[in-house]
């Protein structure tokens, strides 16, 4: 009897042996199981006891909780319960250091906004070292609030490259061409050296995509416009430009070129695949399909145009054509955060109201810009912008707890219309943990914050 329990016994502990060497088999850096996984791949895969496999940079399974734990072992592991695992969210247009103008002026005529406040204060302010400092700022808000990717178009952007990789975050950043003198280039041609410096500095970097940003069709003549273009096509990087936002733009393009602003620029032969377009409000059916054509991609910045009273973007009508369309925040000064779940919202809600129909531009519609969407305007779909085995582990874990997020029937509704990037617990990109349980492990938030206060006293005396 006593013989045969020991046995007994010992065939338990084999097994559980067995069992054991069995699961987790294959050693990877990090395992995410128990969420609600979001996957935004190509079946709108919601797997509801679900888990991430990730092995250095890359996601190498996503599959049910049970499935991932029996195959993989994570150096380290993350308990999801309760949440949702998602994409990382994709800012398609920003101007991160402009965080350090948030809230100095509100309320204005978009020039009288500029021209008294935004110009005078970037005139006194911007230097390397105030973008570094507005770069890690936005850097924290962008990682508290579930950003992974964003595009930027600013000064120094090599500076703001280095913030962003130490930070830990991937961004798509555009060296600004201008035609008036700015804080880093007396001319269009200095703007031009500068960027293709910072192209070659930084291609082939696994977290930052240099990008010419030519700042728009009514701050640009022709040639340099065209030779911004050139730039970025020797060069195989994005070209980002502010389009057709408002219509001053459209009256200057046609007093000027007797041409709409996509019309003026097809015609110059600017328009193309890498071309991300930011706001797009003022486009016509025709000039939709024209985008179409030429593979440009626009960046939807619901928030800014509302608060700037620039007019409503035709999503529908780009979606309906198959336009690639993203969300973006704009800076911080017209926005005035760089929250993408706000972005989301606004979104869903503007073209409803816009187009008096409450079918249109839905939860997972809204969802899809802010992560395959905008993956597909930069050009990086085959990358990032959804949870599939071979993309780069750009991750999120969002809480689902709160009073506001209660009773949970369907996640995607939750994530567009309920949920803040307050609730974003973890932040991972390319599978690099850069906030785990709200604590940022990548900056010091504390000194982020002093430092902003410290350059808005300059700011401040700036515009007096
Ligand atoms: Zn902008």
């Amino acid at each position: 009897m006593k013989l045969a329990l020991i046995a007994l016994a010992l065939v338990a502990a084999t097994a559980l042996a067995i069992v054991f060497t069995q699961t987790g088999e294959r050693r990877v850096s990090l395992v995410i199981v128990n969420g609600t996984v979001v996957t935004m791949d190509g079946a709108g895969r919601v797997i509801a006891n679900g888990g991430v496999a990730v092995d250095g940079s890359d996601i190498v399974a996503v599959d049910t909780a049970e499935a991932i734990e029996r195959q993989f072992a994570g150096a380290e592991r993350l308990d999801a319960a309760g949440q949702v695992v998602m994409p990382g969210l994709i800012n398609t247009h920003t101007h991160a250091p402009m965080v350090l103008f948030r809230g100095l002026a509100d309320d204005l005529a978009l020039m009288e906004w500029l021209t008294k406040y935004i110009f005078p204060a970037e005139a006194k302010t911007v230097s390397p070292e105030f973008v570094r400092a507005g770069t890690r700022l936005a850097a924290l808000e962008m990682i508290q609030s579930g950003t992974t990717t964003y595009t930027d178009m600013y000064y120094f952007e090599e500076e703001i490259a280095k913030e962003t990789k130490a930070a830990g975050l991937r961004g798509v950043l555009g060296q600004t061409v201008i035609q008036f003198p700015v804080a880093d280039a007396k001319t269009p041609a200095d703007a031009l050296g500068r960027a293709e410096t910072f192209i070659n500095a930084f291609k082939g970097d696994p977290l930052i995509t240099p990008a010419v940003a030519p700042h728009a069709m009514y701050t640009l003549d022709g040639p340099t416009l065209m030779a911004a273009r050139g730039l970025a096509m020797r060069h195989g990087v994005p070209t980002l430009i502010h389009l057709a936002e408002t219509r001053d733009e459209v009256k200057t393009a046609q007093d000027q070129y007797k041409a709409s602003p996509i019309g003026y620029l097809d015609r110059l032969g600017f328009l193309g695949a890498g071309v991300v377009a930011a706001h797009g409000v003022w486009v016509s059916e025709p000039e939709i399909a024209v985008l179409r054509q030429r593979g440009v991609g626009v960046s939807h910045n619901p928030e800014s145009n509302m608060k700037l009273a620039s007019g409503t973007a035709p999503v529908p009508g780009y979606l309906a054509a198959g336009v690639a369309v993203g969300l973006g925040t704009d800076g911080a000064a017209s926005n005035n955060d760089l929250d993408m779940f706000e972005a989301m919202r606004t979104a869903s809600l503007l073209h409803k109201l816009q187009s008096n129909d409450p079918r249109v531009v839905g939860a997972r519609t809204a969802l899809e810009m802010a992560t395959i969407g905008g993956a597909r305007v930069l050009g990086m779909a085959d990358r990032i912008g959804s949870l599939e085995p071979g993309k780069r582990a750009d991750v999120i874990v969002v809480s689902m707890a709160s009073a506001r997020q209660t009773p949970l029937y369907d996640p995607i509704s939750h994530l567009v219309y309920v949920t803040r990037g307050d609730d974003v617990r973890t932040t991972i990109v390319n599978g690099r943990v850069l906030m785990r349980d709200r604590r940022v492990l990548t900056l010091n938030e504390g000194s982020v914050l002093a430092e902003a206060r410290e350059w808005a006293v300059k700011v401040r005396a700036a515009v007096q």
